[in-house]
């Protein structure tokens, strides 16, 4: 008889986002007349900007022309696009070759996927709170599990010590929940610990775009010696909306090796074993988002996004509630009043006001007692959000 991947059985419920969506259910069947204010809500609410939709268009008319109809595409990515992404990185002063970029349906996808380049028996650790795909992708693969917390204390960015051991290694940053972001100093830390302990440390960069402090790094590989221990993931889910349409990339060094296997050969390998590519007309759309045209417009809703942040942020200001986020990323992480748990503040948000909030438990235990809101929601909702959390808490 067959035996299941009995790991499955080790998932906890999704416990955070189930619990979410009924609480808002049930309230709204009671009070079918209230309007909720959505700051939980970890998608984006604006349309794909002018240029990728162009291109979009574009795309679809050359598949229905003999002469420019494309079949499968190359499973590591178009060479259009791949070479697009490099120059996006060469902007920012580091040099990439196409074939180190690989081009993929969006980081969740990688953020499994990409496991498979690693031994059963090595140990992942998380740094916590956390993206909750890190955990359940890990225990999906039976990986040992290494929970790292962080706290107000160290700004939610930990740094590694003595004790820390762990194979792989993610570093979200900025961070989804927390909206912390990594200085150089603080990065480099990590990138020399992996390159002294042969450890790899998984960089999720899905929100680098929404960084505008110019002394943070964008990208892992800004750092010295990043390229001898890091895998970098990108999304343009939340850069520049493509939640829905499904684009992102990920960078693997080729000076990338552990114990004589190259990292970017092995990758190479593990996509043309296990997918065809990405659709030509989706990594069309995807490669007008590095353009300079596209990049004006995908920063101009961006900037509405950040406008959302600077509202909710003033509010807080003013009730002199500690927070940390808002600044560099699309998530703001407070601290719940009068010591109430995430889950207390929850249901007091909803009952009282209609907000709707992630509660910080949710993302790992260091997480209870925090609460985050997302900034993807309409500009005229977050106002009322601020208000009525002014008037609640003031
Ligand atoms: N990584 C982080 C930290 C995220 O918050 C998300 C989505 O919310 C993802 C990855 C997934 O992005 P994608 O839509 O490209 O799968």
């Amino acid at each position: 008889m067959i035996t299941p991947n009995m790991h499955y059985a080790d998932l906890k419920e999704s416990y955070l986002f189930y619990n979410i969506a009924k609480k808002t259910k049930d309230y709204l069947s009671k009070n079918p007349n209230k309007k909720l204010y959505r700051m939980g809500i970890g998608d984006v609410s604006l349309p794909l900007c002018d240029a990728v939709i162009k291109e979009l268009h574009s795309a679809v008319e050359d598949q229905a022309v003999k002469e420019r109809f494309h079949g499968y595409m190359p499973e590591c990515g178009a060479a259009f696009l791949r070479e697009a992404i490099a120059e996006y990185y060469r902007n920012r002063g580091v040099i990439l070759s196409p074939d180190e970029v690989f081009v993929s349906s969006g980081a969740s996808d990688e953020l499994g996927d990409i496991l498979d380049l690693f031994d059963r028996s090595s140990s992942c650790l998380v740094i916590e709170p956390a993206y909750p795909a890190y955990v359940d992708a890990n225990i999906i693969a039976g990986r040992e599990i290494l929970h790292l917390s962080s706290s107000q204390d160290n700004g939610f960015l930990p740094e590694p010590n003595d004790e820390t051991k762990a194979d792989i290694i993610y570093i979200c940053s900025p961070n989804n929940p927390t909206g912390a972001v990594f200085t150089k100093e603080k990065l480099q830390n990590w990138v020399d610990f992996a390159n002294r302990n042969g450890s790899i440390i998984l960089f999720d960069a899905a929100y680098e775009a929404f960084i505008e402090d110019e002394s943070l790094p964008h990208s892992i590989f800004e750092l010295k010696g990043a390229d001898t221990c890091s895998i970098e993931i990108c999304s343009l889910s939340k850069t520049a909306g493509f939640t829905g349409t499904r684009l992102g990339y990920t960078v693997i060094p080729k000076k990338l090796e552990r114990q004589g296997m190259n990292f970017n050969n092995m990758w190479v390998r593990n996509r043309t074993t296990k997918t065809n590519g990405v659709s030509y007309i989706i990594q069309k759309g995807g490669a007008a988002v590095f353009t300079e045209e596209g990049q004006k417009q995908i920063h101009s809703n961006i900037k509405i996004y950040k406008n959302n942040a600077k509202i909710l942020m003033s509010a807080l200001d003013r009730l002199g509630i500690w927070y940390c986020g808002g600044k560099n990323a699309p998530y703001i992480w407070m601290k719940c009043p009068d010591g109430m748990g995430s889950w207390e503040f929850f249901d007091y948000l909803l009952n009282e006001i209609q907000v709707v909030g992630t509660p910080g438990e949710g993302f790992g235990a260091c997480g209870e007692g925090y609460f985050r809101f997302s900034t993807f929601g309409s500009p005229e909702d977050t106002k009322e959000a601020a208000e009525r959390l002014i008037k609640l808490l003031g």
